[in-house]
Formats: C-alpha cells, structure tokens, sequence
C-alpha cells in the first residue's frame, strides 16, 4: 500500500473512531454478502453454498444506500466467496460514493495482477484472507502452499491494506502452522491477526500448552492495534468465558444475500428484520439486548466494535426488554432511563 494512501486511510479511522466515541447511535461496520456460493467447502464453515446465485446489482446499491442512511461507517463484503460476484468492482465503487469504508474478505483463490489493479481503482481499502493451514487437507484448502503465489502478486500490486488472519485451536492439526503463515505474511509487508476458534462440537475448552505459546508468538508479530483490541482471546484461549457488550444488530450488522439484518454469521435469524425496514427503533433494542451467547464469541470484529461502548450503556436479557415493552415504556424512554 503506498504510503500515502495509507496515512489517508489512517485518518479516516481516526475520523470513524472519534465519531462512534461521541454517538452510538449509528452502525460502526456492516457485513454485507452479495452472493452465498463459494468456490471452496471449508469443512467446519456454514456460510457456503455451491449453487446460489449473484445478487443483482441495483439490489446491492439500494442495500448500501439503506446503510449510508443509517450513517454506517465502515463495510465489509463477505461471503460465500464475494470475488465470484461478477459486479463486485461496481459494488465497491458504491460504498464509496456513499463516503463508507470499503473491505473484503477473501478466501484469496481469484487475486490475479489484472483483478488486483481493478480492485484497486474501485477504490477497495481493506482485504482480509484467512489462512488455515501450510499443506491443503480434507478440513480446509485455505492453504499458504495454493496460495503463496496470489498473496505475492498482493504485496506487488495491491493498494489496499491486506491483513492475513491465521488461526490456532479448534482441533486445527498443526498449531506451527499459524506461525508459519504469520511469518510469510510479515515477509511479504502485510499485517497479520490470529484467530483462536472453538472446538468443532463448539465447546470452549483451553489451547494447549504447545498451542498458546504459538498463539502469544504470533500476536507478538502482528498488528498492535488488533492485539491491544483482541483481549478477549486471552479469556478464550484459557478456555474461560469472556465479559462484554455485544452490539450485534446495532453497531455492527450482517445482512445476508436476501438483505435481512441478523446478529452475525453465527446467529442468523435474530432479528432477521429486511433491511429496508430496519428503523433506529430495532437498532435501539438490539442495542440494549444482551446476548446469550456473548462469553464464549469468538467473532473478532464484532468484538472490536464492541470496544467503543463497552464503558457505556450496560445491556439487558431480551425477556427483561419484552416485558418493558409490555409495560408500554418505549426503546427510547428505557435508554433515558440508564
Ligand atoms: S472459503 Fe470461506 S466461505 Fe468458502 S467454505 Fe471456506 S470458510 Fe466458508
Ligand atoms: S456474541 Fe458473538 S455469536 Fe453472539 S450475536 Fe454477538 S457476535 Fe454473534
């Protein structure tokens, strides 16, 4: 990324930070999938599909204008494999019409230095991959033998920030690994995160003596402003429940290929609320609502955006809300009362 692009970049965060700091009144980052289908079959994800397909442009556009309505700040295309929709180019040049941050997360398999020059003229600022393993097995193919020579042609033509994620825990075989995707991520000028992950039965149980002194060499090497953010994985990775704010449905949303609003990848269907009718209304009550499945999430940048206001407006059990609501005390007049 070059250098000034980069301090660009910086003070726009600086810019989104300082204004989620002074309002929590506006989404911090949204999700957005433009199409379910993906290339790969990664064998703990369920967030693929082989058969649906594309989002149709103008449909995308209107979601994202539904977002920057919302005073969004930052979003993110996810999938499924958001590089096999043939218009992604025109959906990032519209996040950035409407002044929003533009991310991707990518299973990595379609950079090429032509797609890598089109990103980087749609405007594209972030790109995250996540790299599973060093050799491809039967779990995963997210694998830094298959995709060495993509993130090469990343470090060469790409100016967009790329962060490679690797991740340690959940019966993963080979902790080293993470340390070895770490390493050649550094290598190559990228920033690098870890990710600690549940046991497949979805237990939190502790990393092993082996797997957390991996897990702390490779926060060491990676980007300090995600260490300083990611405490929660020191709970996580001694198999402890974490205590923090979720403000899924608020804050951060993940709106799925047929544009609902949901928690997070993991928790779909709550709300579950179209987009187009999503109303500072539901963004209050989610807001407010603690979630049941708050200690043991493992999902980083929800987390993050937590962050912001984990020192403000504590939250309360969806049961304790509904039975205001009875009660005839709107959204508004239960926030007042904190
Ligand atoms: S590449 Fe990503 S979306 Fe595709 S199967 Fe693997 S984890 Fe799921
Ligand atoms: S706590 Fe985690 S899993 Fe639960 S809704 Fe929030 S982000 Fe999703």
């Amino acid at each position: 990324m070059r250098k000034r692009t980069f301090l660009k970049l910086k003070m726009r965060e600086a810019r989104f930070i300082s204004r989620a700091l002074a309002s929590s009144r506006h989404p911090v980052l949204a999700h957005l999938i433009p199409m379910r289908r993906c290339n790969l079959a990664c064998g703990y994800c369920n967030e693929y599909d082989h058969t649906s397909k594309p989002v149709d442009l103008e449909i995308i556009k209107s979601r994202l204008d539904k977002l920057a309505s919302l005073g969004t700040s930052i979003v993110t295309i996810s999938g499924g494999e958001p590089m096999m929709h043939p218009e992604l180019d025109q959906v990032i040049q519209h996040i950035r019409h409407r002044c929003m941050i533009a991310g991707l997360i990518s299973n990595g398999y379609y950079f090429t230095p032509e797609r890598i020059k089109r990103l980087n003229k749609a405007g594209l600022e972030y790109l995250q991959i996540s790299i599973d393993n060093v050799e491809p097995d039967e779990v995963s193919r997210k694998s830094l033998r298959v995709l060495d020579k993509k993130l090469r042609y990343l470090s060469e033509y790409a100016d967009f920030h790329v962060n490679i994620n690797s991740v340690i825990g959940g019966g993963i075989k080979n902790p080293d690994d993470a340390l070895t995707v770490a390493r050649r991520a550094t290598e190559l000028g990228f920033s690098t995160t870890v990710g600690v992950i549940h046991d497949s039965d979805g237990i939190l149980k502790p990393l092993s003596a082996k797997e957390k002194d991996i897990f702390q060499q490779v926060k060491k090497m990676g980007n300090k402003d995600h260490a300083r953010l990611n405490w929660f994985q020191d709970s996580i990775a001694e198999g402890k429940p974490y205590n923090w704010r979720c403000r899924a449905g608020a804050r951060y949303l993940y709106i799925c290929e047929e544009g609902l609003v949901h928690w997070c990848s993991q928790q779909r269907g709550y709300p579950g609320i179209p987009l187009e009718q999503y109303t500072m209304e539901d963004f209050d009550r989610e807001y407010k609502t603690e979630k049941w499945c708050a200690p043991t999430c493992t999902l980083q940048c929800v987390h993050q955006v937590g962050i912001l206001d984990n020192w403000r407006d504590p939250q309360k059990t969806p049961a304790q809300i509904a039975q205001e609501q009875k009660n005839g005390k709107s959204v508004g007049e239960m926030i007042g009362a904190d």
